[in-house]
């Protein structure tokens, strides 16, 4: 399918990223499934060579490109079949936290180091009381004269191990009546005295991917790591959660081709009753189907992409196209499972784990239901 999207520069720079997936990220993904999570080299290594936070300005360290080169990245990692490697959730939806809402001595702080890969972010909102009503957190940022006194805990925090610094949601109001205005947001940095990293959570999918708990007790942070004003956080999520939206479709509808075209290659060479399976009107039929998923889910990721890239605030197009894509994903992938028979349900075939990986897409980033009823809301139903 031809792309309008990128210019021949998105195109060389998809070459060196894919190289790079090539000499740093394929011959370590057994060990990483294996240990649990990436090593922490290949954090700086991306970062060495512009590959975290590529939208972000030279003067904080970035490499001054743009978000379809953010999406070249994911693009290829779903090719890679690398569902734990971060790097769109560290660059595209926590540092641009701290580039927004950040003053310039946080942003000259923090930024330089997210951008070389010294410092792995983690985004702390969910917890085991709640994920869905995040005015719903019990987390508290107590205010005791300079400081902030968090105690709270989280839950399915991915890079919960690696990470340096997390950005946490803390309730800094605790009066009911001002749930949605009662949110902060802090950087807390991982040495600080009072937070700790719980355990790697055992998962379905995404073996790679450190995803833990963490618990603050009585973890005292200056009001220097205050991100934006206090009581700001919900409307910043709000805000962020578009961009992070369209990152879970890119890579829903990238994954799903990947396997459709991993599948249609497959059928070629898998004989039953001597010929190739390819050749059954069924699995034609079935593969044309998925075909055709796949490329309406892609036009449709292009279109909102150039729009946000152009700097629309795309509410509903984003929450429809996360629940839509990751719905056609998970179908897709699931259909091409069938067509490797036993070998479809065995760890060690890559659709095997694609299908698992692929279940998480439609849970976070807010559920797929969570869209449906922002979707509702915006339509004034
Ligand atoms: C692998 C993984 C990585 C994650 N990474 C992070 C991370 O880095 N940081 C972070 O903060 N969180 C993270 N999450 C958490 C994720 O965002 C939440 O799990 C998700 O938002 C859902 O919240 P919940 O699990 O509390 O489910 P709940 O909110 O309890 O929802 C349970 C069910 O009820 C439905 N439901 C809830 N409200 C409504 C409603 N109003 N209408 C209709 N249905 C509704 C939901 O759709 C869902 O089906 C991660 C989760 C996983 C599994």
């Amino acid at each position: 399918m031809d792309r309008s999207l990128f210019t021949e520069e998105h195109q060389t720079f998809r070459t060196a990223f894919r190289q790079f997936v090539e000499r740093e990220i394929k011959p370590h993904q057994a060990r990483w499934r294996e240990q649990g999570q990436v090593d922490r080299e290949v954090w700086r290594k991306a970062g060495a060579q512009g590959f975290l936070c590529t939208w972000l300005e030279e003067k904080y360290g970035g490499p001054g490109a743009d978000f379809l080169c953010a999406m070249i990245i994911m693009e290829e990692l779903a090719y890679a079949y690398e569902s734990g490697f971060a790097m769109g959730l560290h660059s595209d939806i926590i540092v641009p936290y701290i580039y927004s809402f950040g003053n310039e001595e946080q942003k000259q702080k923090w930024l330089p180091g997210c951008a070389s890969g010294e410092l792995v972010t983690a985004l702390g909102m969910t917890e085991p009381g709640t994920g869905s009503d995040l005015a719903g957190i019990a987390t508290t940022a107590v205010k005791d004269g300079n400081d902030y006194v968090i105690n709270g805990q989280k839950t399915f925090i991915s890079n919960g191990q690696l990470c340096d610094i997390v950005l946490v949601a803390a309730k800094t109001d605790l009066d009911p009546a001002n749930a949605h205005r009662g949110i902060s947001m802090f950087v807390v940095e991982a040495n600080r005295k009072g937070f700790h990293k719980g355990q790697r959570l055992h998962k379905m999918g995404m073996a790679s991917q450190d995803t833990s708990e963490m618990f603050f007790e009585d973890c005292r942070v200056p009001a220097a790591n205050l991100i934006g004003a206090e009581g700001g956080g919900f409307m910043m999520m709000m805000q962020k959660l578009q961009q992070e939206r369209l990152a879970v479709a890119i890579g829903a509808v990238a994954g799903a081709e990947q396997v459709l075209a991993d599948t249609i290659t497959y059928t070629k060479e898998r004989k039953a009753f001597g010929k190739p399976i390819s050749k059954f009107q069924n699995t034609q039929f079935r593969l044309v189907e998925a075909l055709a998923k796949v490329e309406v889910g892609r036009a449709y990721v292009d279109k909102v992409v150039g729009e946000h890239v152009a700097g629309k605030y795309l509410v509903k197009e984003c929450s429809m196209a996360k629940f839509w894509t990751t719905d056609m994903a998970q179908e897709v992938i699931d259909t091409c499972l069938q067509f490797f028979g036993g070998y479809g349900y065995m760890l060690e075939y890559p659709v095997t784990r694609a299908f698992m990986d692929a279940r998480v897409q439609r849970i976070y980033a807010g559920t797929n239901e969570i869209m449906k009823v922002i979707v509702t809301k915006q339509l004034e139903l």
